[in-house]
């Protein structure tokens, strides 16, 4: 199994309460912070609470643990033995019936594949093995490889769902999914729907370059986060003051393969089928985990211009803006006063 995990927290640092310019944690008192290892990162989950409530909050966020866990044991692509690895090794031969979680994950993906014009595609599983395979020969694929990937690729028509048997199924031989672009985001939702359920309104989940924040700090007021900008001279960070929205960023600064000195992004272009180039951080806000994961990886595809058309004209996207590399326009709603 393949296991790296991202000490330098990626693109955003949480902050707790109201804090300088410095990016680290500010110290505040009444939360409850956790941290465990997770698909490939750290997840941290910090609640408002008072000293009363810590045993309550610590049986919630360990609560909110175990159902990220559950999704990565589904949902991950690193081990053989998850429901994915399942799918994908049977489901060209028959349909696969799956949890309702992976399920929902893989028809909202087939959502996200219309709505992106086929830039999010969560059957880019061949093409993401032939650029890593690419990344350890040290040898760039051949155009015909490329183009052979490709056949397998395409979430809208060769991926056959049934809503009433919950089944998945593969319209051609070998096949792949891979939910990295998006089960990320998912978890985060579902660990925030346990910490509602058990009555912590007031929280932060953040999993490496994605954060949930509901309600407010433990100041009372909106959550500050910081997200890394390599455009701009003030540390590389944005702050923004969130309540009740997510924020994904996607990029080639961490996950990427050296092939010739040239740097690769893990991020594919399902319409060409090679690594997305030009766009180093795109970060995306959003009402949801799962949106915002999925649209900042269909971003890093798209570039900044068609990213906008496309969120623009969908009503489903009204709540959704776009930070990408340097441009902040539509982003200002949410930078906090000291960046305005
Ligand atoms: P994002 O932009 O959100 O996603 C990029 C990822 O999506 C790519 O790495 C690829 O997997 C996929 N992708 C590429 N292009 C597209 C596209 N056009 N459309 C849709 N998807 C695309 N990492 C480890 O090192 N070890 C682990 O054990 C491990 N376990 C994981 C388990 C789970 C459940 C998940 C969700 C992730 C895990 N990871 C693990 C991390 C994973 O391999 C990816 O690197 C990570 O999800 C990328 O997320 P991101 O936010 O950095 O980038
Ligand atoms: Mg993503």
């Amino acid at each position: 199994m393949k296991r790296f995990v991202f000490f330098a927290f990626a693109s955003l640092v949480l902050l707790s309460g109201c804090g300088g310019k410095s990016a680290t944690t500010a110290p505040s008192s009444n939360l409850y912070k956790a941290t465990k290892e997770m698909m490939g990162t750290f997840v941290t989950i910090t609640v408002v609470a008072t000293d009363a409530e810590q045993p309550k909050a610590q049986q919630a966020v360990a609560n909110a643990f175990d159902r990220m866990r559950r999704i990565e044991d589904l949902m991950s692509i690193h081990r053989d033995d998850t429901e994915l690895a399942h799918v994908n090794r049977e489901a060209f031969a028959a349909p696969v019936r799956v949890s309702d979680d992976t399920y929902e994950v893989i028809r909202a993906s087939i959502q996200f594949a219309k709505d992106t014009e086929g830039a999010f595609d969560i059957t880019v599983g061949p093409l993401v093995k032939l650029w890593e395979e690419a990344g350890k020969t040290g040898k760039l694929p051949a155009d015909a490889e490329i183009k052979e990937a490709l056949t397998r690729v395409g979430a809208v028509d060769k991926l056959k769902l049934d809503d009433k048997e919950k089944t998945v199924r593969f319209m051609v031989r070998d096949m792949s999914i891979d939910l990295g672009g998006i089960a990320k985001g998912y978890a985060v939702d579902k660990a925030i729907e346990v910490l509602r359920a058990e009555g912590m309104n007031n929280a932060v989940v953040q999993a490496g370059g994605q954060v949930t924040a509901i309600g407010r700090n433990a100041d009372g007021k909106k959550w500050l986060v910081d997200v890394r900008n390599f455009f701009r001279a003030n540390g590389h960070f944005e702050r923004l003051e969130l309540e009740n929205m997510d924020v994904a960023t996607s990029g080639d600064y961490e996950r990427f393969v050296t092939i010739d000195g040239r740097r690769y992004s893990h991020i594919i272009d399902p319409r060409t089928g090679r690594p997305v180039e030009g766009a180093s951080s795109v970060s995306i806000i959003a009402k949801d985990g799962a949106t915002a994961d999925a649209w900042s990886t269909a971003a890093s595809v798209l570039g900044f211009n068609k990213a906008t058309e496309l969120l623009r004209k969908n009503d489903r996207y009204k709540d959704c803006q776009l930070l990408f590399a340097g441009c902040t326009q539509g982003f200002s709603d949410y930078l906090a006063p000291e960046n305005n």
